[in-house]
């Protein structure tokens, strides 16, 4: 066994040194005032300076002019961030004399030996590990093929603005519909190019109104909207389905994407995540069940859909090759004479077992099963031959059918509409269509084409239930209207309160300046219509006059007009 033979200094000296020299972390040594006094091998590497150059230059100015403010502190006063042991480290971006920018951590040590005080510094290249970390987040956060933010970061910021700021907000759920045909016809390399296209073309819509675009991942999307202005999401979500109407070219070939949403609103729809997560998704499943392409937004009747959903669908188609669905007319007045200017005309639904329904019992179930444009043509059909026999007894009055704006998108919506005319020989000016600001906010941007077309037919446009919507005056501007109804609930109040009779006034005068009619709905007392009068309300509806009737009430009305009511 051979002695052990202790070290000498200057041997350990030498281990030291050639150890430092060659050690991967780059190590340096200051004076008291923090000018080089030796730099390593690596540190030569790292800042790009040899070390006959450093040496007697104060420290950083291998780099004086590109040092970030934070480095330019830590430098200015290292010898102060010491801690009592002489200590300090610290983790930071540092550029180098190729403007690399390295990430690394830094520590500081005073080593005083005799009388003098000095500073070794060792910087270690943590550029790998910073890398792996944001890569590790990124595939954590965003999906790999769009590089959207993914479902975890789409709920927690969904989340966030809920609790922070209680603002109003729209959550959608989008999907690509016949998206396995798609990966099936083109292959999943394609289709991935044309998701990531889709999301290009989304992103440069530069939507302002949006606060998140996220990608779940295949052809699953969710997007955030603050909800501050209704008019500006109603457009983005316009445009939004527009641009997808584009066809995408893939390979010189045009591609038609079709997109299904879903929509709930807080705090309409619920105040959890969860819920209103859940509910878009119902929604969303409505719409992709219901041929997707379209735009569904979340309502009760969704439930009762889930439920019994086919049986309800299976009972509205019969009721409607059944004829059970009827028009019930009631009268719209000039309020001053008591004349019958024209009547609404409102659907009942005689149901086999339960009686005569009202259509809040079923006409949510309509438009959700898309039935909307069937009942309209049984009641436009019905309509017409009401008018036919008005007018054999020498009757000119008009007659107003409500419609959903989803009727108009129907391809049939207008050849039906020129034959029903032409069938039964009555003037496009003796229908009224009337249209409520709920089913205007959800439709496309096509609508205003639509009910454009509409008038350039003849027919004269009513704007429904004025005034409870979101965006009432925008839809003034934009749509063509002739006749605007003002709300029943603005009605109720008009006797007693103030504000809903300036509201009323405000409404009249607005229509006069727009060149358009104003009609009261729900008068229910001699005093509203007396005020209504007064205030220049020219036509008006509601149960004081008469309630919706049958047909043959309503003939017997025309006959007895005016009404010998003891306003006259
Ligand atoms: P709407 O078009 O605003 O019709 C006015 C509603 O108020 C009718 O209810 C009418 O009966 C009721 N009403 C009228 N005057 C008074 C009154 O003085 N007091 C009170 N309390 N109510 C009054 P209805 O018939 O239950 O219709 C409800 C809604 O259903 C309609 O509102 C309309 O939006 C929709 N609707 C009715 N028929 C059809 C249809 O054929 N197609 C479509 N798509 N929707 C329809
Ligand atoms: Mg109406
Ligand atoms: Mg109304």
């Amino acid at each position: 066994m051979s002695t052990f033979v202790p070290i000498s200094s200057p041997i350990k000296q030498r281990i030291l040194s050639e150890l430092c020299e060659r050690f991967e972390d780059a190590v340096f040594i200051l004076d008291a005032k923090l000018r080089y006094m030796s730099v390593n091998a690596a540190y030569e590497v790292m800042i790009g300076y040899k070390e006959p150059y450093l040496i007697g230059r104060p420290l950083g100015i291998y780099a004086a002019e590109f040092l970030s403010e934070q480095e330019q502190t830590i430098i200015n006063d290292i010898s102060n961030r010491l801690d009592e042991n002489g200590f300090y480290e610290n983790s930071f971006a540092l550029t180098n004399r190729y403007s690399q920018i390295i990430n690394c951590h830094i520590s500081y040590r005073r080593i005083s030996i005799d009388e003098g005080v000095y500073y070794v510094g060792m910087l270690r290249d943590i550029s790998s590990i910073v890398k792996g970390r944001q890569q590790v987040a990124h595939l954590l956060n965003y999906n790999q093929l769009t590089g959207l933010p993914n479902r975890k970061v789409f709920l927690s910021q969904t989340n966030d603005v809920l609790m922070d700021t209680f603002q109003e907000v729209v959550i959608i759920r989008a999907n690509i519909d016949r998206y396995r045909i798609l990966v099936n016809n083109l292959g999943q390399d394609n289709v991935d190019t044309l998701i990531k296209k889709f999301v290009t073309r989304i992103n440069s819509l530069e939507l302002k109104q949006l606060l998140c675009f996220s990608h779940f991942g295949g052809d699953d999307f969710g997007l955030l909207f603050e909800f501050s202005d209704a008019n500006m999401v109603r457009h983005e979500l316009d445009s939004f389905m527009h641009i997808c109407e584009q066809p995408f070219v893939l390979n010189n070939t045009s591609i038609y994407l079709q997109i299904s949403v879903g929509v709930s609103f807080y705090p309409k729809d619920g105040h959890q995540l969860s819920s209103l997560l859940n509910k878009a998704e119902k929604a969303l499943h409505y719409a992709k069940k219901h041929g997707g392409d379209d735009i569904c937004w979340y309502n009760d009747a969704l439930e009762q859909e889930s439920v019994d959903s086919l049986q309800l669908e299976a009972e509205l188609r019969n009721a409607i090759s059944a004829k059970q669905f009827v028009p019930y007319y009631q009268p719209k007045v000039a309020l001053d004479t008591g004349m019958i200017t024209g009547f609404e005309a409102l659907v009942r639904w005689h149901h086999p077992m339960r009686g005569l329904l009202q259509p809040k019992d079923f006409i949510d179930a309509i438009i959700n099963h898309k039935l909307s444009f069937d009942l309209f043509c049984q009641m436009a059909c019905q309509i017409a031959e009401q008018l036919v026999i008005w007018q054999e007894m020498g009757f000119t009055q008009h007659v107003c059918i409500n419609a959903d704006a989803a009727e108009f998108s129907n391809p049939e919506f207008f050849g039906f509409i020129s034959r029903l005319f032409y069938k039964h020989s009555i003037h496009p000016s003796q229908l009224h269509i009337e249209v409520t600001e709920s089913s205007l906010m959800m439709r496309h941007a096509s609508v205003e084409q639509q009910l454009n077309a509409i008038k350039k037919l003849g027919i004269c446009l009513s704007l429904d239930d004025f005034g409870t919507g979101y965006a009432s005056l925008s839809y003034l501007q934009e749509y063509p209207f002739d006749f605007i109804k003002i709300d029943k609930s603005f009605i109720d109040k008009i006797v007693d309160n103030r504000t809903q009779s300036a509201i009323v006034k405000a409404i009249l005068d607005l229509a006069v300046a727009l060149d358009m009619s104003a009609i009261a709905e729900g008068i229910e007392t001699k005093e509203q219509r007396d005020l209504l009068l007064e205030m220049g309300c020219d036509y008006g509806q509601g149960y004081w006059f008469e309630r919706p009737v049958p047909a043959d009430i309503a003939t017997q009305m025309l006959i007895n007009s005016p009404f010998s009511k003891e306003f006259l």
